[in-house]
């Protein structure tokens, strides 16, 4: 424990941020990492608990009390060893995961709790920056071969782990770039794509290699609204022949739609549609086919999608966004009894850096407890209004309260509402069994015999393609968990970490 008497002594340290109206000018990074100083008395107010509660709800498990404790005495070259034991890619989860970590942090009883992400970023940025992350190059080499399908953090995390073990290991990718949602769902200013790249250099020196373009399925085409850059398809059959095992980490692709009149009107789009342009764009593609400029912008649901849209609609220079949730407003984290949620992940109000910039510019309205009924169009079949009616909560279920009918300008509406399996189509060209939610069907216990095995020989499912969809660390501890199972099953037994 670095300092016994600093959760007493000193206030937990937000990271800066540069001011709204000068990030929104474009979309570059705008959070600064804490500065060796700040990451000191940040991490010297860590109690470094009996029971890591913190360690505990990170899906990766990664050792926080550890890493804290270095941090405080400045041993930066300690911290990163014990920070990649868990994590393969901390500088991702530094900037975009919510911090389950944190919601359970012994300090959050009385006060705020330990700002651990922000540490988390703090050791990877400057481990990068002084040199010491380097490729880490199997010594003995198995024979054995793996294909990855999908490159997000789960297919990352499971071929860099599997490399590692001495296997060849080949990702295939049906998009023009490596990092699945990390590098196209997940906005620039949230996460920039040089920090991906520098991990594809450091995989490829690991003797990962990387085929982007290249869908795996039966044939090319996909639904409407799934990014699809193949220009060459190989079907499954093939690469279970070809390698020793396959692993599928395609992700949860399949849109949940909007089933109202009107969904068939012009700039009716959803959310990835919007944000794959944007992010394509950025990093050098064409420009966004979908711009908002001027024009009153509508994004239905409240989650991290919905939010990375009102930040591009910002950007894009919007001249209104409205976010509007279909369940009422949680409740403030002061309306929260703490004791009644701790060390729990409390379901609660939360804003987001993309919502303070709607916010200050005075553009973004958010509304609760509405349920979208109908798009309308105007002459030329583009979208111009959006009904909602306000809901009520009965028996646990939204239902509509008559007569509070109310319509709003809409010149785009981006349905951010989430995603409900993987595709149908790549499961039925595998031939895999899904489970009842339509997820790829594979046990996730990594004790068990057949951890993260399909119903088909060879074949290991791991991510938002097994889980449904979900969190950047969660799918990169289930590409963590399944290269150790998958591992076990072409070696006997692994020597790979199991979280
Ligand atoms: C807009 C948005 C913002 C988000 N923001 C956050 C956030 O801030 N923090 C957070 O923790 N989580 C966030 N998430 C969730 C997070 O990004 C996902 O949970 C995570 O990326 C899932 O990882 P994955 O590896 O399972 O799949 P994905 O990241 O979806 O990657 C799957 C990859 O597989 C490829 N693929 C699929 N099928 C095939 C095939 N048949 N052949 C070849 N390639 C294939 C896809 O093209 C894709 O590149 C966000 C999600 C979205 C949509
Ligand atoms: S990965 Fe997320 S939950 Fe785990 S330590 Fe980092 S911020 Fe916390």
């Amino acid at each position: 424990m670095g300092k016994p008497t600093g959760f007493l002594e000193f206030e937990r340290i937000e990271e800066h941020h540069l001011s709204v109206k000068d990030r929104i000018k474009n979309y570059n990074e705008f959070t600064a990492t804490l500065t060796d100083d700040e990451a000191s008395i940040q991490a010297a107010r860590c109690m470094d608990c009996g029971i890591p509660f913190c360690s505990n709800s990170c899906p990766v498990h990664n050792v926080i009390p550890d890493f804290n404790d270095l941090v405080y005495q400045g041993e930066y070259e300690k911290a990163i060893k014990v920070l990649h034991s868990a994590s393969n890619f901390p500088e991702f989860t530094g900037r975009v995961c919510p911090a389950l970590c944190e919601a359970s942090c012994s300090c959050r009883l009385n006060g705020k709790s330990v700002g651990i992400r922000s540490i988390e970023r703090k050791i990877i940025d400057r481990a990068w920056d002084h040199g010491l992350v380097r490729p880490v190059i199997a010594k003995v080499k198995t024979g054995k071969s793996v294909a990855v399908v999908g490159s997000g953090p789960s297919g990352l995390a499971c071929a860099q782990q599997l490399a590692r073990a001495g296997h060849t290991v080949t990702v295939y990718e049906k998009n023009s770039h490596i990092g699945g949602l990390l590098r196209f769902g997940i906005p620039d200013f949230k996460l920039p794509k040089s920090l991906i790249d520098r991990r594809i250099d450091q995989m490829e020196a690991e003797g990962v290699t990387f085929l982007t373009n290249t869908l795996i399925a039966d044939s090319k085409d996909l639904p409407h609204g799934v990014c699809n850059d193949a220009t060459k398809v190989i079907a499954p059959k093939e690469l279970l022949q070809k390698y020793d095992a396959v692993v599928m980490c395609g992700g949860s692709e399949t849109p949940r739609d909007l089933n109202v009149p009107g969904r068939e009107l012009k700039n009716v789009h959803f959310a990835l549609e919007f944000l794959i342009g944007q992010n394509k764009e950025v990093n050098g593609g064409r420009k966004n086919p979908i711009n908002t400029k001027g024009k009153h912008v509508i994004v239905i649901g409240g989650g991290d999608t919905g939010a990375d849209c009102v930040g591009t609609a910002t950007r894009q220079g919007a001249a209104s966004v409205t976010q509007i949730e279909l369940f009422p407003r949680p409740p403030l984290e002061e309306e929260i009894d703490i004791l009644t949620t701790w060390p729990n992940w409390p379901i609660m109000f939360r804003t987001y850096t993309s919502h303070e910039e709607g916010s200050e510019t005075g553009k973004l309205e958010r509304l609760y407890a509405l349920n979208t009924k109908e798009l309308i169009g105007g002459d030329n079949g583009e979208v111009k209004k959006i009904k909602l009616m306000q809901i009520e909560i009965k028996e646990g279920r939204p239902v509509d309260i008559p007569g509070t009918e109310v319509e709003l300008p809409a010149d785009f509406v981006f349905i951010a509402t989430g995603f409900v399996h993987p595709l149908d189509k790549v499961l039925a060209s595998f031939g895999v069994e899904k489970d009842m939610r339509g997820n790829v069907k594979a046990n996730p216990d990594i004790t068990a015999d057949c951890a993260f095995k399909t119903s088909v020989d060879k074949l290991f499912a791991a991510g938002d393609m097994r889980s449904g969809q979900s969190l950047v660390v969660r799918a990169m501890s289930e590409g963590r968990r399944c290269a150790h199972a998958v591992d076990a099953y072409l070696m006997g037994s692994s020597l790979l970490p199991i979280c």
